[in-house]
């Protein structure tokens, strides 16, 4: 199966509103790990994350720990209360201070509970099991056209957080909240209910026309993304599946996405060329998702070793030749070829291009 872009649920996290900021002002936050960024007053946001320098796409910007750890299956509000509670214990009295002073979305469940479901990321994307209380990373704001991604890694036991795209100093280093590609109407609803704030970022500020336009490729990208995943058309349609990943990465880059949605975007390639007996392509396919990989969740994040695998042995694969359609080995990847020869190549383009 494809890996799980990593990314907060809806169920976690939230970014600091204007009603919040004198608050937050008043506290000291954690100071930064490194001279990559400031945590400073952002307008109507807060504090928030900005960057001290530039900060080219697949920098590691920062590493955080939990203050504490709730399981997500755990909805009872007393319980909850309780092993947010006892983290506390543990934690240095700046610490709790600085827990308390975050923005509470949800009042109505007290400082602990309603503090913790604000401001808590999912540890290992939508579906991960449990939820981290990150007091560093938590300061980082919430955009829909968003420059970094947070990521559980299971063997550091840290969230990591990677530039991706390149940052310029002074420009605010924001994270995307909620997992899938949602519209704006979608985004703005589930923004207001989980996180209490209206979003006003750079896309969600656009002409309604502009946004008009954003939500139909938002909508075509998830078409194609479950397209895509259906397993029959790997072998049944094969080339019409490999165009579907292309368009689909295409629409992405006009969209501005380039988090770890990329990375499994490109492991659908892979899967349709080694599927289909091509390791040439899926050799090819696999480097560009390791190098994806590596970029927005690190070399030290297993994934890496996953993918890297992929590309030493892809004929390892479990789907390898379900269908010999395309069978070849990995010499036939073509040498000294120009980059658009090579990618009409790779993504069999028939003469003139995909039709839109
Ligand atoms: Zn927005």
């Amino acid at each position: 199966m494809p890996p799980e872009t990593d990314g907060p649920g809806p169920e976690a996290k939230a970014q600091p509103d204007a009603s919040s900021t004198n608050k937050r002002l008043s506290q000291t936050p954690s100071a930064p790990a490194n001279n990559l960024y400031t945590i400073e007053p952002v307008p109507g946001k807060g504090l928030g994350v900005v960057a001290a320098q530039r900060i080219p796409r697949g920098t590691r910007i920062m590493e955080d720990t939990p203050l504490f750890i709730v399981p997500v299956a755990v909805t009872n509000l007393a319980v909850m209360k309780q092993i947010i509670a006892a983290g506390l214990k543990n934690a240095t009295k700046d610490q709790q201070r600085e827990f308390l002073a975050l923005p509470n979305a949800h009042p109505q469940n007290g400082p602990l509970v309603g503090t913790a479901s604000t401001n808590m990321h999912p540890m290992g994307g939508a579906s991960a099991s449990e939820a981290g209380m990150f007091l560093l990373a938590c300061r980082m704001n919430h955009s829909c056209d968003h420059n970094a991604q947070n990521t559980w890694n299971t063997r550091r036991k840290r969230m990591t957080v990677h530039a991706c795209r390149d940052i310029e100093k002074g420009e605010e280093v924001n994270l995307r909240y909620l997992s899938g590609v949602l519209g704006y109407e979608e985004r703005q609803q589930t923004l207001k209910s989980f996180f209490g704030f209206k979003c006003k970022c750079e896309r969600c500020s656009e002409s309604e026309e502009m946004r008009a336009e954003s939500d139909r490729r938002r909508e075509e990208i998830n078409r194609l993304d479950e397209r895509v995943n259906d397993g029959r058309r790997i072998v049944q349609e094969p080339v019409e599946a490999l165009h579907d990943v292309y368009k689909k990465l295409e629409i992405m880059k006009e969209e501005r996405i380039s988090d770890g949605f990329v990375a499994r975007t490109y492991h659908d390639g892979f899967q349709i060329a080694v599927a289909n007996g091509d390791l040439a392509r899926a050799k090819v396919f696999a480097q560009r998702y390791y190098n994806e990989t590596i970029t927005c969740f690190g070399k030290d994040n297993p994934e890496a070793d996953t993918s890297m695998a992929l590309v030493k042995n892809p004929e390892k694969h479990g789907l390898y030749n379900k269908n010999g359609k395309w069978k070849q080995g990995v010499d036939k990847i073509p040498k000294d070829w120009s980059e658009e020869k090579f990618e009409e190549w790779l993504w069999k383009l028939p003469k003139g291009g995909l039709k839109a």
